[in-house]
């Protein structure tokens, strides 16, 4: 910065920001290593019907233990992998897994559900993204109905030319597609229309202020009514509270993702929720 701004600039020396930057610097480079030897980790967070109780999605998210940092949260590294280009390798990385995983779990008697993998935004963009997706379920042998895709409005609606073809391509072979994190983003009700989505969450903003701010259930309330009639799904993200829970039921929000039922659980401890959630088949397939 102090080069950018030229010879005749104040530069005010600044620790911190030198210290960010060198936290940058070294996770960077740790990350390239990490892809390879892989420290790379998946949580699985389990979406739940709320008028059953089953289990009937899971969402994979992505966490980084780091030999001397610990476990690392996506958002302490994600925004890294995007701007050192890491993040095509890593997203691979994530889909593989992810299915991996999923068909991994339906041989031992988890019954066949879906498994959410976010996408982020340069992925998407990529000339590799048909064929990566391909490549994961080709090799798990997931079948492409249990795969569902996380896209953010943003990129989706900043880039509507690229997306949408590529989008339609693969929901056309039988992959789900979820707008993740709607309503912090600029859509607009007619976007909605033509973009092929099957699926919308709503974001944790909101739902966090149930019982607080009217404007946000009406937000929500709104929402729930526009994917009703749209045909869409709808899952409700971050519900921690009954007070959260009982007013997205009562507004007909059945599926339920939040801490209120559980937190993004290590491969074992997603197999444990499973098998106390009665889910677990006797004979798998
Ligand atoms: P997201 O896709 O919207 O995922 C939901 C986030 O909300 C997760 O955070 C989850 O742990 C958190 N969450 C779920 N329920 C609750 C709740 O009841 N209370 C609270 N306080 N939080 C809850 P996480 O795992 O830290 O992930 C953050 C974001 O990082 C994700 O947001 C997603 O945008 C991104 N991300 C995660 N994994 C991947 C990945 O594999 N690839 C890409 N590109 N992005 C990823
Ligand atoms: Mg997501
Ligand atoms: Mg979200
Ligand atoms: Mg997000």
């Amino acid at each position: 910065q102090a080069k950018d701004a030229g010879k005749n600039c104040y530069y005010i020396y600044d620790v911190e920001k030198d210290h960010q930057r060198y936290e940058r610097f070294s996770l960077g480079a740790d990350l390239r290593k990490a892809i390879q030897k892989d420290e790379l980790v998946l949580y699985y967070q389990p979406q739940i019907d709320a008028s059953t109780g089953e289990v009937v999605g899971v969402e994979a998210l992505v966490r980084w233990q780091h030999p001397t940092a610990g476990l690392l949260p996506p958002d302490r590294f994600i925004p890294l992998a995007e701007e050192l280009d890491l993040i095509i390798p890593l997203g691979e990385w994530v889909l593989r897994e992810a299915c991996q995983q999923m068909q991994a779990w339906s041989k031992v008697g988890v019954p066949r559900m879906k498994i959410a993998v976010n996408l982020a935004g340069q992925q998407i963009a990529h000339e590799r993204l048909i064929r990566s997706v391909e490549e994961a379920l080709e090799e798990s042998g997931l079948r492409a109905d249990q795969l569902e895709l996380e896209v953010t409005e943003n990129f989706v609606i900043r880039q509507p030319e690229v997306t949408v073809g590529k989008l339609t391509y693969l929901r056309e072979k039988g992959i789900t597609l979820a707008m993740d994190d709607f309503g912090t983003g600029y859509s607009s009700l007619s976007y909605l229309k033509k973009l092929p989505i099957d699926k919308l969450k709503i974001d944790r903003s909101f739902v966090k202020d149930i019982g607080v701010d009217r404007s946000d259930e009406s937000i929500i309330k709104a929402t729930l009514a526009m994917c009703h009639s749209l045909g869409l799904e709808v899952v409700a993200e971050g519900v921690e509270t009954t007070e959260q829970l009982s007013f997205l039921t009562d507004n007909g929000c059945q599926i339920i993702q939040g801490y209120y039922y559980s937190k993004p659980l290590p491969p074992s401890e997603f197999m444990d929720f499973i098998c106390d959630s009665g889910q677990l088949l006797a004979e798998p397939e």
